[in-house]
């Protein structure tokens, strides 16, 4: 069964049911079919059901048949928060202070990359996504996104591609320090009117705003009104340290932090995706529901650097998280299925260290499973599309094989999801309706080829970059 996905391509009518699937779909009313079926036509899904119903409904059509056997078959994981211009710098500021982290080590790589660079960093960042079970995901600003954009074509998946954009702040790279706002925001204009909407409808370009210490009121307002006019998103840091409130505090006039000053500056919008989000008060918590912004919760990356986001208050407020991994350097792993893992965990943690008592039942594991779904495609605002299993939506899903060590035995599907689901459960993965990895193989590159460029352009870059990670112990 597996040899045909791979070596038969199929015309562009074939009806594929996958049937004898556990199938969560993530709908509005959580349906999940113990005995299951999915029909893709082309790149849509065109049926969802009972497997005997299907099977009856669709034999006419001498439909190409692919029992699963029992496995679980559900929507494409949404990765909202991930930084693929960084993979090549996985390993070069573990343990280091923040300023250490971006100062010497971060910007340094970043301004080095050249496009190529960017492409290779998005590839070997692909893989670890759809190793990770993600069909789609959104870029939180890096360079050269027609790098990302040649990657992500090449990938098969699904991506909202965002520039890194600053026009401000101490101890920028020179390269970076000079641009004007009309450069930043004319460029990104640019690249969307070359890339969005291009690889059969898979790619779409946001606007980037890095953070607000790094960003003039100009720019942030021109952004606001270009994203606006292009009907699309604009991605950004938002609060992700007390120094960051208190700078904006102490320059811009407002009595709490960044989410108060962008309410001010009517950049708090439904189109806004605001990454990590943890120093938000009460009334914060407020104008971000208020407003419709998506916030992408990034625990690893929180836990490592930034500290405890209020995401059971925001969730209870009626806010849209979803789930996010951040970069190599401030993650090391690219794997969304370790964040729904992290998610639950720190937020459950998060009770004890805020009220002195425990709480097990803090986000539970169906939360989690719609943060990194139905939430996700929220988020970077393709929901109509994807995010869950359903009539008309497009053919992004993944396949899990649960009989293993680590998933056995299964007694509560979802939060087996949530808590036992490691990256190796995660067999098979379709988007737009194509099978990108069949039987854990990636079809869509060789990856020996991509280890091999990945680790020549990221010793070079390193080297360009003047950076020289310390050694820890005493090598020989
Ligand atoms: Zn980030």
């Amino acid at each position: 069964m597996e040899e045909e996905r791979q070596q038969q391509p199929l015309k562009e009518n074939t009806v594929i049911v996958l049937h004898d699937a556990l199938v969560v779909t993530m709908d509005s009313q959580n349906r999940v079919y113990r005995n299951g079926a999915v029909v893709v036509r082309g790149d849509t899904i065109v049926a969802v059901g009972q497997s005997e119903d299907i099977i009856s409904q669709f034999s006419s059509l001498s439909p190409h048949l692919i029992n699963l056997h029992g496995q679980f078959l559900l929507p494409g994981l949404i990765n909202t928060h991930v930084h693929t211009s960084q993979q090549l710098a996985r390993g070069i500021a573990d343990d280091v202070d923040l300023l250490t982290w971006l100062h010497d080590r971060i910007w340094p790589y970043e301004s080095n990359m050249t496009e190529e660079d960017s492409y290779i960093s998005t590839l070997l960042c692909g893989i670890e996504l759809i190793r990770s079970g993600v069909t789609c995901f959104a870029e939180a600003g890096g360079q050269h996104v027609s790098g990302m954009a040649r990657a992500v074509e090449r990938l098969g998946i699904r991506a909202c591609l965002t520039q890194s954009v600053m026009d401000a702040g101490e101890g920028l790279p020179a390269s970076w320090a000079n641009r004007s706002v009309e450069e930043c925001i004319q460029s990104q204009k640019d690249l969307y009117k070359k890339h969005h909407n291009t690889a059969d409808g898979r790619i779409r370009i946001w606007f980037g705003l890095r953070q607000i210490m790094n960003s003039t009121d100009h720019l942030l307002t021109e952004t606001r009104d270009a994203a606006k006019e292009l009907n699309t998103g604009i991605h950004m840091h938002v609060a992700e340290i007390p120094y960051e409130n208190k700078h904006v505090v102490e320059r811009r006039g407002v009595d709490h932090g960044t989410v108060t000053y962008l309410e001010k500056i009517k950049l708090l919008q439904s189109n806004l995706l605001a990454a990590h989000t943890v120093w938000v008060d009460e009334n914060e918590v407020g104008l971000l529901s208020k407003s419709g912004v998506k916030v992408s919760h990034c625990p690893a990356a929180a836990m490592h650097m930034l500290g405890f986001a209020p995401i059971r208050e925001m969730i209870d407020a009626g806010v849209c998280v979803s789930l996010g991994t951040d970069g190599a350097p401030s993650n090391n792993r690219m794997s969304i299925v370790d964040e729904m893992y992290l998610a639950s965990l720190i937020n459950k943690g998060r009770e004890v260290f805020k009220k002195g008592t425990t709480d097990p039942t803090v986000l539970p594991a169906e939360t989690v499973l719609e943060m990194a779904t139905i939430n996700g495609a929220k988020s970077v605002l393709w929901d109509k599309e994807i995010g869950s299993l359903e009539v008309g939506k497009k053919a992004d899903m993944i396949v899990v094989n649960p009989y293993s060590w680590s998933m056995m035995p299964v007694h509560d599907c979802i939060s087996s999801l949530v808590y036992c689901m490691r990256t190796e459960n995660i067999t098979s993965l379709m988007c737009n309706g194509h099978w990108i990895m069949v039987d854990k193989k990636i079809l869509t590159l060789n990856e020996e080829e991509v280890m091999i460029m990945a680790k020549n352009a990221s010793h070079d870059l390193l080297k360009r970059a003047g950076i020289r990670v310390p050694s820890r112990m005493h090598f020989l």
